[in-house]
């Protein structure tokens, strides 16, 4: 998945025909779900599920999280839980615990109602309202304990009229979808509304886009022209494809919005329509790593993450690699594929080991401290530079390094495309999940036939600084270290997924301080500007001596509007520049570098 979270300032009904049926001889033998979409103007979802005959005791378990490695309790927005048998006699529905409910006498079958609120926005939410429905399904639909490895079938009802259906699962008659597992079922985005839809096949693979959007927000063919280059760049990168047909599926709001979020066969992505507007490459860049999840975390797949505890957290040290490298592979894709160039990509390391460099926390969290803390990422004061970092921003660097480190040890044989077909091979296409960092040093050893257990210790593990020149010279780059005199604005603000923005810390001694501002304050506007995605830039675009006008709801209560005058500070900046005299053995590791490749061609990894 991908989501900003950081903002440094300072930087009707079948279920009746077949509750008849199921009366006499049950006529299914499994879970069957359906979703009434009859209440949009009040977000109410009523969801009816059809228990096959079974035991007397079944139990129903909404999950705590889903999508994003955050606990949410989606089961605060249940109203009301129900059952009956098929005769319609009411059974008993006794709570557990928050999320789980047992229903009795259920050994004939039983019909269990529910209703629930669904207004969150976004690749991570589900929502109903006028405009269309989104789904992901694991915040909506209960599943029954001793089923969740069984076939699920889920219909939806009293959808309004021109309304369509879209999403990656199996299509069935009478519009049913099917699903082999309640697993895969969720792993299957829903969107339901008036949206544009168009149709491709690239290298053997049929791909479907899904827009909604305003119309005049996007250009479906432009879209259409650049996924073509991502999908093939990604496949050959990857000398694999494993599905048949995959689903992307975008919105484009207005508002507040980015982001996006991976499964197995498509990817929901969200992009603010000015963002889209006026930086096109956002939409390749969030959509190369999307897409690449499709292996990297859905199929080449860290053990920590299996089998997905719905219940509570999976405590993983691979986000880092899961998250950190896959955009890493992104930049790859990206640049094979003709929409990054060298300078382009140069300048987003060079701001990514900016972003590094000046957490404070790059000295105390390691790369698997960050991965397993992601469930903290919720909490403003987590968010602090002095903290935390961010697993994507130093792992995306782990990626890169990682990528240098392979090539030196391997005298050009090898690369991190090696380390990816390796893993694909010895885990994904086996069915096996990896160990975290140990199964990634485990197939980067592989592929370079050396010892890289001094690279896992000290940055993956550990938290020593990263020698990037030493990475960096062995393809004629140096990183080059400046004086910054950049705005401050005496406080760091940071925002939840889609959540508010919320101060971390008011800088003391500041401006910002004198004015008013405190810790815990929520921001509303920056200059007249709703507080969202663009802040950063918004603030960064300040001039040392400008006024800024903050609007805030006060944590004491209240909304104010502050004002004070922007400070400055000096900070170091980096840039990626050629080494002096390039040797042409430096220029040959570069050119493979940005090509993705080995340099030697090895013959194929023996499968
Ligand atoms: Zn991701």
């Amino acid at each position: 998945m991908r989501h900003s979270i950081l903002i440094g300032s300072a930087q009707q009904i079948l279920g009746f025909a077949l509750l008849v049926c199921m009366a006499q001889a049950p006529a299914f033998a499994e879970t069957n779900y359906t979703i009434s979409l009859a209440n949009p103007d009040q977000h109410l979802v009523e969801v009816q599920i059809l228990l096959p005959e079974g035991v007397a005791q079944r139990e129903l378990q909404l999950p705590v999280w889903n999508a994003l490695y955050q606990v949410r309790d989606f089961a605060q927005y249940v109203n009301w839980v129900r059952a009956r048998d098929g005769a319609g006699r009411e059974l008993t529905v006794r709570g557990l615990d928050k999320s789980r409910w047992q229903i009795a006498g259920a050994q004939g079958g039983a019909v269990v109602d529910y209703q629930i609120f669904v207004d969150s926005p976004g690749p991570f939410g589900a929502q109903l309202n006028s405009h269309h429905a989104f789904f992901n399904l694991a915040q909506v639909l209960m599943y029954p304990v001793d089923a969740r490895r069984e076939p699920m079938v889920v219909r939806f009802s009293h959808v309004p009229e021109g309304w369509h259906v879209a999403t990656p699962l199996a299509s069935m008659p009478e519009g049913r979808f099917s699903a082999e597992s309640y697993d895969r079922l969720v792993d299957s985005p829903v969107e339901i509304g008036l949206f544009q839809e168009l149709d491709f096949d690239e290298g053997g693979g049929h791909y479907r886009v899904v827009v909604d959007a305003e119309p005049g927000d996007y250009n479906m063919e432009k879209i259409a022209a650049m996924l073509r280059k991502i999908v093939a760049a990604a496949a050959s990168w990857m000398g694999d494809r494993p599905f048949s047909t995959y689903m992307f599926l975008y919105h484009f709001p207005r508002g507040p919005a980015g982001g996006g979020m991976e499964h197995a066969y498509s990817t929901a992505i969200a992009v603010n329509a000015d963002v889209l507007a006026k930086a096109p490459e956002v939409l390749a860049s969030v959509t190369a790593h999307e897409f690449f999840h499709l292996w990297n975390v859905k199929r080449i797949r860290p053990q920590t993450l299996e089998p997905v505890d719905y219940m509570r957290e999976n405590y993983t040290r691979a986000l880092w690699f899961s998250e950190g490298c896959t955009s890493t592979a992104a930049d790859i894709i990206q640049l094979r594929g003709g929409l990054l160039d060298e300078r382009h990509f140069e300048q987003e390391l060079a701001s990514g080991i900016g972003e590094l460099e000046r957490r404070p926390a790059h000295l105390t969290q390691s790369a698997e401290e960050s991965s397993l803390d992601a469930w903290l990422e919720g909490d403003a004061y987590y968010r602090r530079p002095q903290r935390s970092i961010s697993y994507y921003n130093k792992g995306e660097l782990l990626g890169i390094t990682l990528d240098l480190a392979v090539r030196e040890a391997s005298h050009g044989q090898a690369s991190l495309r090696e380390v990816f077909q390796w893993m694909n091979q010895n885990y994904a296409k086996k069915g096996r999940f990896f160990s975290d960092s140990e199964g990634v040093r485990e197939a980067a050893e592989a592929v370079s036939h050396a010892d890289l257990g001094w690279f896992f210790a000290k940055y993956v593990a550990g938290t020593e600084e990263i020698p990037w020149n030493d990475f960096f010279r062995t393809v004629g780059v140096r990183v080059v270290e400046g004086k910054n005199t950049a705005p401050d604005a005496g406080f760091v603000a940071s925002r939840n997924f889609d959540g508010p923005m919320t101060v971390a810390a008011v800088t003391a001694g500041s401006e910002a301080e004198h004015a008013g501002l405190q810790a815990g304050d929520t921001v509303l506007e920056i200059n007249g500007k709703t507080a969202g995605q663009e802040s950063s830039q918004e603030i960064a675009r300040l001039i040392p001596g400008d006024t800024i006008t903050v609007k805030i709801h006060a944590r004491r209560g209240g909304d104010r509007e502050l004002k004070w005058k922007v400070g400055s500070r000096d900070e170091v900046s980096y840039d990626l520049k050629d080494v002096e005299s390039i040797t042409a053995e430096q220029l040959a590791r570069r050119t493979a570098w940005l090509k993705g490749e080995a340099q030697i061609p090895q013959e194929a990894l023996s499968h």
